[in-house]
């Protein structure tokens, strides 16, 4: 029944990844409608940024062990889905394991690499579901995440787990039918990892192996497309969003705040009382999530939730209320409020009601003491700070709400140029003193 086999993969498929790709594609809408932000890299920039920062995860190494983890992980997921290109010629060229023809001798190694990457994934997995469910790790237990966070998170690790031991049970099963004179494989060196597991096999009848083989064949495929169409729902779309992310990694200081010439100009203006020229903007900072640079909107749907920030972040760790792994997630919050609206009324609809102050309160963003520990910490180069400086400035600027420390200083930056409470003929008073002690 090859070709009924073949109709419902190619269903399957065109389901999975064009669910995939008509999600991607409308988060893709909403980030391009946050505000022009300038990268100032260049091509080269983007791609040495990828390589280091997407593909070798240089951040992650800062920590050994866990790095060593991510980077075969990452390699044996990418990797292993050669198969799934392998698995597509099969169905389109009806012909079993169909890259032996194309690699040749090379391919009993192919499926040795293959097998291995499928094992160190398998056990990564149980590796980062122990860290979660018996170790608690603080950063992945704390407050910040909710249910549906550990759910969500718990449930890809599962899922990628069986991804891989589907591909090994139907690689074990194939081996094995093999030894009993069905022969598929073209080869007499031995399946790496899986003909040990064909031994024990070996006492199945014919038919149980087919459905076996099978059983890993459907299991892994379909698998892999419902993954697809989940994982735009899911904070594990930062395993594709974290290259484009890193890719486009602005070319500026960490933590450095945007330069804004027309706020310079409107100040200017009002303290001069000339005309400040040119189209002014309709607020300044950010009330919500589009008034945030598009960059800003790509970090929120690329976080990890990893909680690297949180847990380097003064604030935090003093007790204040602020958490910048939690400013990325209600960020993202909002934007989905976006998605969801202009899903339901249409791409050219007003926005939705509220605002990203109805997700982050004025005290959590008030606590940031602008260290820019965060954006140093994060694995995939996010910036939780500009979002809290972007929304700070709407504060101050549009709404004339500060705490009270603030305004005392921005008085006397208005009154004596300076924060200080003296005025400026007073500013060398101090060193005069001195010299007359
Ligand atoms: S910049 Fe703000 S949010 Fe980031 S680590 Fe420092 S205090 Fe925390
Ligand atoms: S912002 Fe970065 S460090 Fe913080 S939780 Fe998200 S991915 Fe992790």
């Amino acid at each position: 029944m090859w070709w009924l086999d073949n109709v419902l993969f190619f269903i399957a498929l065109f389901a999975g990844t064009g669910a995939f790709a008509y999600q991607v594609w409308q988060i893709s809408r909403v980030i391009r409608r946050g505000r022009p932000f300038d990268l100032n890299t260049t091509t080269t920039q983007k791609i040495k940024n990828l390589i280091v920062y997407g593909i070798l995860q240089k951040k992650m190494f800062k920590y050994p062990p866990v790095g060593v983890m991510h980077i075969l992980t990452v390699a044996g997921f990418f990797i292993i889905n050669l198969e799934m290109i392998e698995i597509i010629a099969e169905a389109l060229t009806e012909t079993k394991r169909p890259f032996q023809y194309v690699l040749g001798e090379a391919y009993p190694l192919f499926i040795a690499v293959l097998e291995i990457l499928a094992v160190i994934v398998a056990f990564a997995m149980l590796f980062f579901l122990f860290r979660r469910l018996v170790l608690r790790v603080p950063r992945l237990s704390h407050p910040d995440l909710d249910k549906k966070s550990h759910l969500d998170a718990n449930m890809i690790l599962v899922a990628v787990f069986f991804l891989m031991v589907f591909i090994l049970l139907m690689n074990a099963a194939d081996y094995a039918l093999y030894l009993k004179g069905e022969h598929t494989y073209a080869f007499s060196t031995p399946f790496l990892v899986t003909s040990w597991v064909a031994m024990f096999m070996a006492g199945m009848d014919a038919g149980t192996l087919h459905f076996l083989e099978r059983l890993g064949w459907w299991g892994h495929n379909l698998l892999m497309f419902a993954l697809a169409a989940y994982l735009p729902r899911s904070k594990h779309l930062h395993m594709f969003f974290s290259f484009v992310n890193t890719a486009l990694t602005p070319n500026m200081p960490r933590g450095k705040m945007l330069h804004k010439p027309e706020i310079k100009a409107v100040i200017e203006s009002f303290l001069t009382g000339t005309d400040a020229g040119g189209e002014q903007p309709e607020r300044f900072g950010a009330r919500d999530v589009l008034d945030l640079p598009w960059k800003s909107i790509l970090d929120a749907f690329t976080c990890t939730e990893c909680g690297r920030c949180t847990a380097a972040c003064p604030a935090n760790q003093t007790g204040k209320k602020l958490s910048p792994r939690r400013i990325m997630m209600m960020t993202r919050d909002r934007a989905e409020d976006y998605l969801r609206h202009w899903r339901q009324n249409g791409w050219d609809a007003p926005p939705p009601e509220g605002s990203l102050f109805d997700y982050i309160s004025e005290e959590e963003i008030n606590a940031c003491t602008t260290c820019a520990a965060c954006v140093e910490e994060c694995p995939v180069n996010i910036n939780p700070l500009m979002i809290i400086l972007e929304m700070r400035r709407h504060i101050v600027l549009d709404e004339g709400r500060a705490s009270r420390e603030w305004t005392i200083m921005f008085q006397n930056v208005e009154n004596n140029g300076a924060p200080w409470q003296f005025p400026p003929t007073d500013r060398d008073k101090w060193a005069r003193e001195l010299q007359t002690q």
